[in-house]
């Protein structure tokens, strides 16, 4: 799954590259930095490798969120929708421009149900925002329809799936703007760092304001630059963006690998008729980070996720139910709008309404949900060893629950 097991000699030249001129910032120093502008390379590899017109690096994916927010003009009074399954770091960017988060349930595809976002719309709404969570996608669509519908702005924090596709699109360049992060666990690294794609350019133009304190990098030098707006420093490092460049190369060969491995695990596991799979509405499209399954029942569910860890097996097995990190049941911090700065007192009511609202039929969902990471390194063996220990397990399970479906 992430890059970062296949760390080597290429990363280590790129950043060699930039540790040589000693120029460890992005901007200016067109001298001493003999021609090595390793941000500005990435960023046009981006524009290559995902079919996007801009990209514009920052430090991390929820700087990528946080700065795509400011360009759409996001901010006090509108509302975003996003999902009741995604990484925190999606509604920290909502609340941080002092926009309102509004969760809605999940479907099988383990992302925005459509029908639940055209419920959840008011005339506040501004914009929704899929997560293409564990690799695979939303229904662009249905969502795409919902926008154009009601003059919505689409952003897809598409994060967790880079070199996914819809319908032949690259997921993150559907909407008004997408994001990737490369942080040590996805599926390419910078160590820290994220990228805002878009086709609009007066969405980049303010993205590359907003990302370096407003500067509009039209001056002689920094000095000389005009700030249009107030911006801050999200900027990405030298370093950060040569490791990305290097990484950006075997993207390639890790969405092979991961198809690969994908493809014989689920094998495996479709000898059991009891599980099903997570509805993918473009099944060539997956990047393949992660294999989802159902079981019959919660109750079955909870077994599997014992019995896998009394095998001590369970690592590489996510039951985000009961995952602090990325479902709604757990966010109590959220739920309580624990802040250490003060919150508008509208934001923090709004937030705090997410405390009482229903989610059971995103429960229903999620509480039969195991995500298998598939990794990059592993052996053929260790592959058909993986696949026969969880069919062993979840056989034993529902023989033992006396499951029938
Ligand atoms: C990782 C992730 C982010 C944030 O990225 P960072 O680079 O860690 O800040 C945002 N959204 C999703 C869905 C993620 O998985």
């Amino acid at each position: 799954m992430p890059g970062f097991e296949f760390f080597g000699k290429e990363e280590i030249k790129e950043v060699n590259d930039v540790l040589e001129t000693g120029i460890l910032m992005r901007y200016g120093f067109d001298g001493p930095r003999k021609g090595i502008w390793k941000a500005k390379e990435l960023e046009d590899a981006i524009c290559q490798t995902f079919g996007c017109q801009h990209a514009q690096l920052v430090s991390s994916g929820t700087a990528a969120l946080t700065t795509a927010m400011g360009a759409l003009g996001i901010g006090y009074g509108d509302e975003v929708i996003l999902p009741s399954f995604t990484f925190v770091a999606s509604f920290e960017a909502v609340i941080s421009v002092g926009a309102v988060p509004v969760f809605v349930d999940v479907d099988d595809t383990l992302t925005l149900d459509p029908q639940a976002v055209r419920n959840a719309i008011t005339p506040k709404t501004k914009c929704i925002m899929p997560v293409h969570m564990c690799g695979s996608m939303a229904d662009m669509d249905a969502l795409q329809a919902i926008c154009e519908e009601n003059s919505l702005v689409l952003l897809e924090d598409a994060c967790q799936s880079i070199g996914g596709t819809y319908k032949g699109k690259k997921l993150g360049t559907i909407g008004d703007a997408g994001t990737f992060s490369f942080d040590f666990v996805k599926t390419i690294t910078c160590a820290e760092g994220g990228v805002v794609m878009t086709n609009r350019e007066d969405v980049y133009i303010a993205s590359d304001g907003y990302s370096d304190h407003g500067h509009d990098h039209k001056g002689a030098d920094r000095g000389a630059d005009l700030h249009p707006f107030i911006g801050y420093n999200f900027r990405i490092s030298e370093l950060h963006a040569a490791v990305g460049l290097a990484q950006i190369k075997k993207l390639d060969n890790f969405l092979a690998i991961q198809k690969k491995n994908h493809s014989v695990l689920k094998e495996a596991l479709t000898s059991i008729p009891e599980v099903s799979f997570r509805r993918i509405p473009d099944e060539s499209g997956d990047s393949c980070t992660f294999l989802s399954w159902f079981l019959p029942t919660e109750e079955v569910t909870h077994a599997v996720v014992a019995e896998l860890k009394a095998q001590n097996i369970l690592a590489g097995n996510f039951y985000w139910f009961v995952n602090n990190w990325h479902y709604v049941s757990k966010w109590d911090h959220l739920k309580q709008a624990t802040t250490l700065n003060g919150l508008h007192p509208d934001l923090k009511a709004a937030v705090m309404h997410h405390a009482t609202k229903d989610f059971s039929a995103s429960d229903a969902i999620m509480s039969r949900c195991i995500s298998t990471a598939i990794g990059l390194t592993w052996t053929d063996e260790q592959l058909k060893t993986k696949g026969e220990q969880l069919v062993a397990v979840i056989k034993k399970v529902l023989r033992e629950q006396k499951v029938s479906v």
